[in-house]
């Protein structure tokens, strides 16, 4: 597949990944690391966050990040584990999780284009042939998210979930992007429209649907327990952070609300959210954590689960977007 002008495309659909100063913003403003123009080595969060904010800022692809973007051989990454039945099979801008259950792997997000081999290849490096997969939980319609379905669909019998807002902005978008060209052809009789409050179960685990519209209407949330060790723990993907290109009132008071009400998740004293497995690593620094979370030693804690820091990740969100909402409003 040619890839071309993927910053065209970004741009016009306000990706995910523009996390207008979220997690790790502080530290991409103030820290180190590469200025745009450099060539990018790796997949380090801070420079490639940097880079993102730069083109929020600016609205032009910094030409070195773009062609890291587009570069398939920059974009591998391997897959990692990160709770005992948990592993991302993305690449390194855009994050696909394979969840184990007893009954088959769960995929959430499909990744896109010409990366989609790679996370073919990863899921296989798992030991996952995507033919075995039970179900394919989707986040939102934007093309890094959902470009692979198609191609995926080919592969497996797994439904593909989505909310109805999710399919329409796929499909919206399917007109556009050379990604998503066949996306027009997924929502058959087998794929299933998720609402808020649905619950999935696939053998020993269920996933619960949270619809968290803000980033795009579309966009739905999975709550799961992952496990480590004998623990259950209490997970959340989150379908999209982004507000690049959210301008819209309506749309960022409906994010804030999302926000309120993944934090009142967290806060709660039932079975709370403690850990976010995030669709976009860099936007929470996660890539620098697996390090530490495959040389962790038994019996120490696991490094997601310090206490406060999901906490801050939403109170940066919430504030963004309230920072946003009140310049709108002048
Ligand atoms: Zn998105």
């Amino acid at each position: 597949m040619k890839i071309k002008n993927i910053s065209k495309f970004i741009a016009a659909f306000s990706m995910c990944s523009v996390m207008s100063g979220t997690a790790i913003a502080g530290d991409v403003v103030s820290g180190g690391g590469a200025s745009s123009a450099d060539k990018i080595e790796g997949c380090p969060s801070p420079v490639i966050l940097k880079n993102f904010v730069e083109f929020a800022k600016t609205g032009k692809m910094p030409p070195a990040f773009g062609k890291w973007l587009n570069s398939v051989e920059a974009q591998q990454i391997e897959p990692y584990k990160l709770f005992d039945n948990v592993y991302n099979v993305g690449i390194c801008w855009v994050n696909a999780w394979v969840i184990k259950t007893s009954d088959g792997p769960v995929l959430i997000d499909t990744t896109y284009g010409p990366f989609f081999d790679l996370m073919i290849s990863n899921m296989q490096q798992i030991g996952v042939d995507p033919a075995d997969l039970k179900l394919v939980l989707m986040t939102h319609g934007h093309f890094d998210h959902v470009g692979g379905a198609d191609r995926l669909k080919a592969l497996t019998n797994a439904p593909f979930v989505m909310t109805q807002a999710g399919w329409d902005e796929a499909l919206e978008h399917s007109k556009k992007i050379p990604f998503m060209e066949e996306m027009k052809a997924v929502p058959d009789e087998h794929d299933i429209v998720a609402k808020d409050g649905d619950i999935f179960t696939v053998g020993d685990t269920k996933f619960r649907v949270y619809e968290t519209p803000g980033h795009t209407w579309g966009t739905a949330s999975y709550v799961y327990d992952v496990k480590d060790g004998d623990r259950e723990i209490r997970a959340i993907t989150i379908g999209g952070l982004g507000l690049n290109g959210v301008n819209d009132t309506k749309q960022l008071e409906s994010y804030i609300d999302s926000v309120n009400r993944i934090d009142a998740m967290v806060e709660s004293t039932n079975n709370p959210v403690r850990v976010h497995v995030p669709a976009h690593s860099f936007a929470s620094g996660l890539t620098e954590q697996v390090e530490s979370i495959q040389n962790r030693k038994p019996g120490e804690p696991h490094p997601l689960l310090k206490e406060s820091s999901l906490l801050e990740q939403l109170e940066r969100l919430r504030s963004n977007a309230q920072q946003r909402l009140s310049t709108l409003k002048q």
